[in-house]
């Protein structure tokens, strides 16, 4: 990942790949308070578009507010970044990460004059769990971890030192022969995944974990315009793992993950076993939308040329 051609933008300039680096002290590596992005840029028929630009910047001056880290540029100066990294490194399509952290300017606690740097990378990213994910679902395992208590760690913000709850649920479930995990919140009602947000359908109505531990996500909402859109009953509130074995269809959302069908929970097949026809209709309508190919949200598609 550290040596290859590309640029990556830091502290507002464009540095060659293999030159942004950081100090072994850095502050983030210590303690892990930091926050990130995860965004996706598609190829449409006008050039590659960051798909929300707008909401996943904000939601990441948004994480640096709870952190109280102060960025040193603005919304504008962020969004001209994230198109200039993609632009810059010749990409169609791509993953971008913004990274906002601590340098090594001071160690301990309670180090003063501490920094907030910003880098932004984009690299070439397929379908993250997998192109036959996306047809015919995954496997999931509800995991022996908690989600983040809302008084432990502050699940709104995207913080870097989240994602060890994150990493350690995943690997569990790997570990286990299955594909990701469906993490429970401390009362035991069914929270998201290890990256992304969880829907269930039952009779016709769609269904979705309220977010008192989960992170708000930018698939999530857009989901839920295109349901409410479709003319789907919505219903946002506490499920729990029993009542996704007996959904008719479940899925997953994130920007990593963007609508991954799931299959089966805890060894249980979910309705038929493959993916559902809600799902497959707001998959398709996810899919047409980020590559431009329905125009109903024009203001979704940032183009980077
Ligand atoms: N939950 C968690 C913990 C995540 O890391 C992500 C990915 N950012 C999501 C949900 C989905 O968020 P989004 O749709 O904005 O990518």
């Amino acid at each position: 990942m550290a040596d290859r051609d590309g640029f990556i933008w830091m502290d507002g300039k464009l540095l060659p790949w293999r030159e942004a680096t950081v100090h072994g002290l850095t502050h983030t590596l210590h303690y892990g308070l930091g926050c990130f992005e995860g965004e996706r840029a598609y190829a449409t028929p006008r050039g590659a578009a960051i798909f929300r630009l707008t909401e996943h910047t904000k939601r990441l001056f948004n994480s640096a507010k709870i952190l109280q880290m102060e960025i040193p540029f603005s919304h504008a100066e962020i969004d001209a970044a994230t198109k200039e990294v993609v632009r810059a490194n010749g990409l169609e399509s791509a993953y971008i990460r913004p990274l906002v952290f601590y340098g090594a300017e001071g160690m301990g606690l309670g180090a003063k004059g501490l920094k907030a740097h910003v880098l932004i990378a984009a690299w070439p990213w397929g379908s993250y769990l997998g192109q036959e994910a996306l047809e015919h679902g995954i496997r999931v395992k509800v995991s022996s971890y908690s989600r983040h208590h809302v008084n432990i760690h502050l699940c709104k913000a995207k913080a870097t030192g989240n994602y060890m709850n994150s990493m350690l649920a995943h690997g569990e479930a790997h570990r286990g022969g299955y594909d990701e995990a469906l993490l429970l919140d401390r009362e035991g009602y069914v929270a998201e995944g290890s990256g992304e947000n969880v829907f269930m359908v039952r009779d016709g109505v769609l269904y979705t974990p309220t977010l008192t531990s989960a992170l708000e996500g930018i698939t999530r909402d857009t989901i839920l315009r295109f349901a409410r859109d479709a003319g789907l009953p919505i219903v946002e509130k506490q499920l729990t793992r029993d009542e996704f074995y007996i959904a008719d269809e479940a899925f997953f959302t994130g920007t990593a993950a963007e609508v991954t069908p799931i299959r089966e929970i805890d060894d249980r097949i979910i309705g038929n076993g493959r993916r559902g026809e809600i799902t497959a209709l707001l998959q398709s309508r996810y899919f047409d939308t980020v590559s431009g190919k329905r125009d109903d949200h024009p203001e979704w598609l940032h183009h980077v040329g």
